[in-house]
């Protein structure tokens, strides 16, 4: 579970989030729906200790995501930053983040089949196309098999096919009791992924609802 607490960031004059709070439950996808610079990579940042907050707190399972042990296997993360891993393959990328969280090499190979990396896994990431990469992202999210899982726009660059498989997958996931948390612009991808959502503009909260709702009263 994911609890947001009257979160807000500011950078200058610009207030990216305002006063936020939710809860993502396990069991379901929930949607993170907003328009592009309306706060949620901010959002997801700050759950991840990666932006500090200009007010409010982030409690992941009740714990500060810095309070967390070994938070690779409590919290899996694809982000948009993306990295090209010092020109190394995703296998030898995924062994080391294995590697530094003792987690065991068999998972490495699970995951590269589970994102569809098995055959190209040995190749440096630096010539993989933007879909790849996300493939690549989304199996280091999911090598310490974490309960809780926070993917920001995760169909940028999948072409349709790997849209509907991304959509599958993720919700598997929450349908084995993880608490999924999806970003995206498009409430048609949303509608079709996620169970709950939570909607937001200009940093501030929208809507927290279900999908079925959200459509009816929107
Ligand atoms: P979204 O993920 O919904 O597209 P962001 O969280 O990326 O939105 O951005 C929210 C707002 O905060 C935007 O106005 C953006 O320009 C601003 N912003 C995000 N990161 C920074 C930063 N590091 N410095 C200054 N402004 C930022
Ligand atoms: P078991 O391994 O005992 O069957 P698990 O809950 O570990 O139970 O796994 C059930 C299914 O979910 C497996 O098919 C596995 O591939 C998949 N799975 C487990 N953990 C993850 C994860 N972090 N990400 C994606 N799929 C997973």
């Amino acid at each position: 579970m994911i609890e947001v607490d009257g979160l807000s960031k500011r950078y200058g004059g610009t207030v990216a989030v305002d006063d936020l709070s939710f809860t993502v439950r396990p069991g379901r996808v929930t949607g993170f729906l907003g328009p592009n610079g309306a706060g949620k990579s901010t959002t997801m940042r700050m759950m991840l200790d990666l932006d500090r907050p200009s007010g409010g707190r982030v409690r992941i399972d009740g714990r500060r995501y810095r309070d967390l042990d070994r938070p690779l296997l409590r919290v899996g993360a694809l982000l948009e930053a993306r990295s090209t891993h010092g020109g190394r393959s995703a296998r030898q990328h995924l062994r080391w983040l294995a590697r530094t969280n003792g987690i065991g090499e068999a998972r490495v190979r699970a995951v590269l089949d589970q994102v569809g990396l098995a055959d190209t896994g040995h190749r440096r990431t630096k010539g993989f196309s933007l879909g790849m990469g996300q493939r690549l992202g989304l199996a280091a999210a999911l090598l310490g098999d974490p309960p809780v899982l926070l993917l920001d726009e995760p169909v940028n660059g999948l072409d349709p096919e790997g849209i509907v498989w991304l959509r599958a997958l993720v919700r598997g996931l929450a349908a084995e009791g993880r608490t999924v948390l999806v970003s995206s612009h498009l409430m048609s991808e949303m509608a079709l992924t996620a169970e709950h959502l939570v909607v937001i503009a200009h940093g501030r909260l929208l809507a927290d609802t279900t999908v079925d709702e959200f459509v009816a009263e929107y």
